[in-house]
């Protein structure tokens, strides 16, 4: 009996993970080479793509830039296996102020972007950008400070101006292609990892020849293929090993109580300044477009909570 209860516990979770990668759009896929020190890792987002575009009109150009910073994010969160987040930020001068992109460690993404006036239909990064700059950020639950490394905006695409930032700051030779049209995004990664003196020139030999064989890849490949078919097209003569895949999804963590937490670090004053003159505190979610509203009655009762906290030291909130 002991025996029975003990193995339906276990094979619960199993079917229940099997369950999720099998309905789910959204995937990330690791794999590595057998014969060679690379590690690779494909991506495609589909639903979480949709939930993105169904919450804002953005114009073409920034729903490919934004698309292709979506999958990045996915394929640099697995990368750095972290208990916390990443963020991609392009910041610029141009008519693209900022395009932002979350990805994690719960498998979670978000995204927007912000700009200004209408954009050419095939306007690429550049024009977009201008003179931008990427920013990774890497929260790390419970850590102090995050990491952030920035990179300037490279030639006109996400992928190229990724490359370089791991080529000054990683020095491993990192290959990445992304691809995001109207409906889902896809992305490939590859990366050399370290080796040792003996074994460098080898490692050049496999890198070279592998990037190569990556390099055929199409955007129509990418966009369409499924990951098993990809990989064989690409690497039938080499051994490749994958990874149980990961199921990703769309969520956003604002809630009306991080609002009112963010009213009350406004201050009584100013909070009550903007009530009196607009009749009330609306604020909206970058993220997801969801649209929080608080009245007078309300304020109010933030300001009254935080005395009442205030005045009870033994509670932590
Ligand atoms: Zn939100």
């Amino acid at each position: 009996m002991g025996r029975t209860l003990l193995s339906g516990l276990f094979y619960c979770p199993v079917i229940f993970i099997q369950w999720v990668l099998i309905v789910s759009s959204d995937l990330l896929q690791r794999f590595l080479f057998d014969n060679a020190a690379i590690r690779g890792e494909w991506v495609s987002l589909q639903e979480s793509w949709q939930e993105v575009l169904n919450r804002r009109d953005y114009p073409a150009p920034i729903r490919r830039a934004l698309g292709e910073m979506m999958g990045a994010a996915a394929l640099l969160t697995a990368t750095v296996k972290i208990d916390g987040r990443l963020v991609l930020q392009i910041r610029s001068q141009g008519p693209v102020s900022l395009m932002m992109v979350e990805c994690t460690s719960d498998n979670t993404l978000r995204a927007f972007a912000q700009w200004d006036g209408e954009l050419p239909e095939q306007a690429g990064l550049s024009s977009l950008t201008g003179e931008g700059t990427l920013a990774i950020t890497i929260e790390v639950a419970g850590a102090k400070n995050p990491y952030q490394g920035v990179v300037n905006v490279q030639g006109d695409s996400i992928a190229e101006t990724l490359e370089s930032y791991f080529e000054r700051s990683e020095q491993l030779a990192t290959r990445i292609w992304l691809c995001a049209n109207d409906h889902n995004v896809s992305g490939l990664f590859l990366q050399q990892l370290p080796s040792d003196e003996e074994g460098k020139e080898k490692a050049e030999e496999d890198w070279s020849r592998i990037s190569q064989l990556a390099a055929t890849i199409t955007d129509e490949e990418l966009l369409t293929l499924e990951v098993e078919t990809l990989l064989h097209r690409l690497f039938h003569e080499e051994e490749v090993r994958l990874f149980d895949p990961t199921a990703l999804a769309f969520a956003c963590t604002c809630s009306r109580e991080r609002v009112a937490e963010t009213i009350s670090m406004l201050g009584q004053e100013e909070a009550e300044d903007i009530i009196d003159a607009e009749g009330g505190i609306e604020v909206a979610c970058e993220f997801c477009n969801e649209h929080y509203h608080f009245d007078k009655v309300d304020v109010a009762e933030i300001f009254t909570d935080n005395i009442a906290s205030e005045g009870d030291p033994g509670t932590l909130h």
